[in-house]
């Protein structure tokens, strides 16, 4: 039982669309810098398909298109399926085993403060008449806490709105080992120093980048589409002639050089200046335009997109192959699953059938003669 704590990631996306760069930002570039640490002994990144049906239970094939996208996306990042398993959420009967236990440490109360889930219900317009909240869409951090723990994940690099899901998960880790036993890991969440990368904006500057807002530059957009979206980016309204001094805050402009942009950058596309900090101080002062920024922001993000388009199109010649990456990812991550819910199940005494104590103890119980 005193078996070292491995060092295991977990994390995932919901298969809703194709990835952007808020993602990559948030989680995924970090992903692939900590699968080639070499620092941990297992990762696996869900494909959250389950969750994604939360609320979008009338589009099933949205879900089912975007598992082949999702995957691709992951590969084209750098995802190297030797040293991480993808799998699909759906395919693991562990998780869904788990969350119904889990339903009985948390309280419904403990549910609706959950802030990300409120802004959601809002988004969605579930608060709006209608049918109002499905319970599964309700539930679904109870469910998320299942997929991490059923990992036996320490470690999640996830975006800022996963703050909170990651303060219910432990709390439930908490809960189920003071009451079962030792059994649960407790997870820590890792998010990205840089706080505009925590929440990227999408490009009309509002809100967070998100693939149900329509505000998004993906992973898989051409050297075209990247063009359009970042000439017609929101800036700052104000900063009409070239001259103007202009504002930096909420300008998606900059709040994507905060992001992307390196020294590096500068010396290599635009040496006018040595560092953004030098940048942003003449959009302020005036006689910096737009368009200028633009360019420069086009160059810098096509330099991380490039090699990104570049696998991305020889996945693309191999579908079989990427289905049979999910397929043995999968069933790699249905062992581990399971092996968890087994021990799970030991610690709540629901394993009637692992062996015959269940005959033993009521014999204890009832020695003969005094039944
Ligand atoms: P949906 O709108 O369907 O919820 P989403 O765009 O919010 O989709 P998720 O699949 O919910 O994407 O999130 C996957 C991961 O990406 C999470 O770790 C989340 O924190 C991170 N993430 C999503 N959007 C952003 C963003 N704009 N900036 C930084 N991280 C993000
Ligand atoms: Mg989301």
């Amino acid at each position: 039982m005193a078996e070292k704590q491995k060092n295991i990631i977990l994390t995932g996306d919901r298969p809703t669309g194709k990835l952007h760069i808020g993602h990559y930002v948030g989680s995924l570039k970090r992903r692939v810098a900590l699968q080639e640490s070499g620092a941990y002994d297992e990762i696996y990144i869900l494909i959250a398909d389950a969750q994604a049906l939360t609320d979008n239970a009338d589009n099933p094939q949205k879900i089912r298109d975007n598992i082949i996208e999702v995957a691709l996306d992951y590969l084209s990042c750098g995802i190297d399926p030797e040293k991480t398993t993808i799998c699909i959420q759906s395919a693991l009967p562990a998780l869904t085993e788990l969350s119904f236990y889990y339903m009985n440490l948390v309280t419904t109360a403990r549910l609706e403060r959950n802030p990300t889930v409120k802004t959601e219900i809002r988004m969605r317009g579930f608060d709006k008449g209608g049918e109002g909240i499905p319970v599964g869409f309700y539930t679904y951090p109870i469910s998320q806490a299942a997929d991490i723990t059923a990992f036996k994940a320490n470690c999640v690099p996830v975006g800022e709105d996963q703050m909170p899901m990651l303060e219910q998960c432990r709390e439930i880790v908490h809960k189920f080992n003071s009451t079962y036993g030792e059994v649960l890991v407790d997870p820590r969440i890792m998010l990205n120093d840089n706080e505009t990368c925590r929440r990227l904006p999408g490009t009309d500057g509002k809100a967070k980048m998100s693939k149900s807002l329509g505000n998004c530059i993906y992973l898989s957009d051409s050297r075209e589409a990247l063009h359009k979206s970042v000439m017609s980016m929101f800036t700052d309204p104000n900063h009409i002639n070239i001259s103007d001094p202009g504002q930096v805050e909420g300008n998606a402009v900059f709040t994507y050089l905060d992001a992307f942009a390196t020294d590096g950058h500068f010396q290599r596309y635009l040496p006018d200046y040595e560092n953004l900090a030098q940048m942003k101080d003449h959009y302020r002062r005036g006689g910096l335009g737009d368009v200028k920024c633009k360019k420069f922001l086009e160059k810098v993000l096509n330099e991380e997109l490039d090699p990104i388009r570049e696998r991305r199109a020889r996945w693309e010649a191999d579908i079989p192959g990427v289905y049979e990456i999910l397929r043995e990812g999968t069933e790699r991550a249905r062992k581990k699953t399971q092996e968890t819910l087994e021990e799970v199940r030991a610690a709540m005494k629901i394993n009637y059938f692992d062996n015959n104590a269940l005959i033993s103890e009521w014999m204890e119980r009832h020695p003969a003669g005094k039944a």
